[in-house]
């Protein structure tokens, strides 16, 4: 995969030159993403040869902790890095911390920062609406879970991500996107390589702790733009068809409370009654108590009424718009 910009014309010179690296990612804005397309077929099958071969050869135990770890430490550089910090802003950190949540992410397979959250602003401000990047209510499940990573009818914007663009730290981060990605297959290879001391535990870790993560890690990311725009309790009458799914939330690390998410959209928290698992959230608080984030932004709660959203205004030159629009429903 190329580093080097493919440019949009019409736009302005600074902001070209700094959209090079996603932009990159897309190849083409419009037609077949074949990026898109390889980076979804390729976990898929080396799940099924993964498969096949722990059918043959059976499976050790650091084979699974190994994918297990990665998951949760990829499935944490998304919900906890991506989405709550770089696109909502709903806590701070230092760079360091930012650093590490960007690059789990990109271990994910997004492999770019900037283009993940240009896309997700985009949902939000267009949520189920016209401009609306993946909405199943206009366009199907199918589109809204997958298929819309790999027709590219519409592309990065730097509009949406104008915070970012002013981050050289990020910006190298994110031009070495699928650096990382490739790291995060390495990793577990590596480990169960060092750890079996054989060629096949090398290869079980490439295909279990990095094809089969990705694959389980993507589709379940997948399901909040798909499922929890169609299915599940909507406690809040947002303007779009948000809802919130405890079942998405278990696989997601909390992401599935997604109308708690459309309701108040800068809360560090997603689940935000005690029994709403949301383990993004747990991390956050730890982390809070270990003094590494600060300002965390949350729904504040007084008995019997629903959430205020004093902590929850619209943080200085953030380019979304509307959260909540009604009294709860429920
Ligand atoms: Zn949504
Ligand atoms: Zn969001």
């Amino acid at each position: 995969m190329s580093e080097s910009c493919s440019g949009h014309g019409e736009q302005a010179d600074p902001m070209v030159a700094q959209e090079s690296s996603a932009s990159a990612l897309v190849g083409v804005e419009r037609g077949v993403s074949w990026w898109g397309v390889a980076n979804h077929v390729i976990p898929l099958l080396g799940t099924m040869v993964g498969i096949v071969l722990v059918a043959i050869n059976g499976i050790t135990l650091e084979m699974h902790l190994v994918a297990i770890v990665m998951a949760f430490l990829t499935g944490l550089g998304v919900t906890v890095g991506f989405h709550r910090l770089f696109v909502h802003r709903s806590f701070e950190t230092y760079r360091p911390v930012a650093w590490l949540l960007a690059i789990l992410g990109c271990m994910k397979g997004e492999a770019s920062v900037l283009l993940w959250v240009s896309e997700h602003r985009k949902h939000h401000r267009h949520a189920d609406a016209l401009g609306d990047p993946h909405s199943p209510l206009l366009a199907g499940f199918w589109h809204a879970h997958m298929s819309w990573l790999f027709v590219r009818t519409y592309s990065f914007d730097p509009r949406e991500v104008p915070d970012l663009l002013k981050r050289p730290d990020l910006l190298w981060i994110d031009r070495h996107g699928f650096k990382w990605y490739l790291l995060g297959l390495f990793i577990p290879s590596a480990i169960c390589g060092l750890v079996s001391m054989s060629a096949y535990g090398a290869l079980m870790g490439f295909l279990w702790g990095g094809l089969l993560r990705q694959l389980y890690v993507q589709h379940t990311t997948y399901l909040v733009n798909s499922a929890t725009h169609l299915w599940g309790s909507k406690a809040y009458p947002t303007a779009d068809g948000s809802r919130n799914s405890w079942i998405v939330a278990l696989v997601t690390l909390g992401e599935g409370w997604h109308n708690y998410h459309h309701a108040f959209p800068y809360s560090a928290r997603h689940g935000i009654r005690w029994w709403q698992i949301d383990v993004g959230w747990y991390v956050i608080w730890f982390m809070a108590r270990l003094g590494l984030v600060w300002n965390v932004r949350s729904p504040r709660f007084t008995a019997n009424e629903p959430p205020v959203l004093s902590q929850l205004e619209q943080p200085e030159g953030s380019p979304i718009g509307h959260g909540i629009v009604a009294a709860p429903g429920e």
